[in-house]
């Protein structure tokens, strides 16, 4: 064999050792990272009414296998069984009034009950008083102690583009469905079928204009008092300015934090 055969042996026999190395290494890091990451964590989404976080919870879902439970669609759930606390929860949700704390809060835990598996779960909506936030600080510290917990706020700075936003909001009428898009999306203007399951999109009743007003103040004087809570208990509320974002800015920015 003569040298040059010899160097082209050595460098083939480095390059290979390297390559293995490199590959071992993405190995690793996939394995100890992806777990850690995004396993056996429960996300609460702060955020106004309109914020996004429901939009953001459903691409979590889609992209990275997230759970997610909302419990504005827990309330509408019941209210479609048409039980007597179905009924009840009617006459606070009408009027976009808050469910109350015990009520909402069990049956947040009747769902968290339920999940098997070790997927994040994101919680859309709850907390949503600082009563719940105590509440569900208790929950996971005797009940679901192996879980981390993290507090993501979607924040915006001008409340009229919510205003906006929550004026042109449609959703699926199907209650197994019930995505949500915004009229400047449809594919054809005048058609307002849902992409995902071919049913009716419709208005909310409560994102009527005068009530998005009422359920913004409200959020306002709650929000600030659930931060303050968290400040209080050393948890960190982690912020993502979605003033100017679009459904695919907040997704990486939340995959950037995570
Ligand atoms: P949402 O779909 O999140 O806007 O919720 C719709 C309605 O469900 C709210 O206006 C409340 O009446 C009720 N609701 C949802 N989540 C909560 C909560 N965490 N606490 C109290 N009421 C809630």
């Amino acid at each position: 064999m003569n040298r040059f055969k010899k160097r082209i042996l050595l460098l083939g026999l480095v390059l290979a050792v390297a390559g293995i190395t490199y590959y071992g290494y993405i190995r690793r890091s996939a394995c100890i990272v992806q777990p850690k990451t995004y396993t056996k964590t429960i996300y609460s989404f702060l955020g106004a009414p309109g914020s996004g976080k429901g939009t953001l919870a459903e691409q979590l879902v889609k992209d990275l296998g997230f759970k997610v439970v909302s419990t504005g669609n827990l309330c509408r759930e019941e209210i479609a069984q048409g039980t007597e606390k179905g009924k009840m929860i009617a006459e606070y949700t009408r009027s976009a009034r808050l469910v109350p704390d015990e009520v909402i809060s069990e049956m947040l835990e009747n769902w968290l009950n339920q999940q098997k598996g070790d997927q994040p779960i994101i919680l859309d909506g709850y907390p949503r008083t600082k009563e719940q936030a105590k509440i569900l600080a208790h929950l996971l510290k005797t009940k679901f102690p192996d879980y981390r917990f993290r507090v993501i706020s979607l924040d915006i700075d001008d409340f009229e583009k919510i205003v906006r936003r929550m004026a042109g909001r449609l959703v699926c009428e199907n209650k197994q469905c019930q995505t949500t898009t915004h009229v400047s999306l449809l594919k054809e203007p005048n058609k307002f079928i849902c992409e995902k399951c071919g049913s009716r999109l419709i208005r909310r009743e409560d994102d009527r204009e005068e009530i998005v007003r009422k359920r913004l103040a409200d959020f306002v004087k709650n929000n600030n008092e659930i931060v303050a809570f968290y400040k209080e208990a050393g948890i960190p509320v982690e912020s993502i300015d979605v003033s100017n974002a679009t459904p695919e800015s907040t997704l990486e920015a939340f995959k950037r934090i995570i």
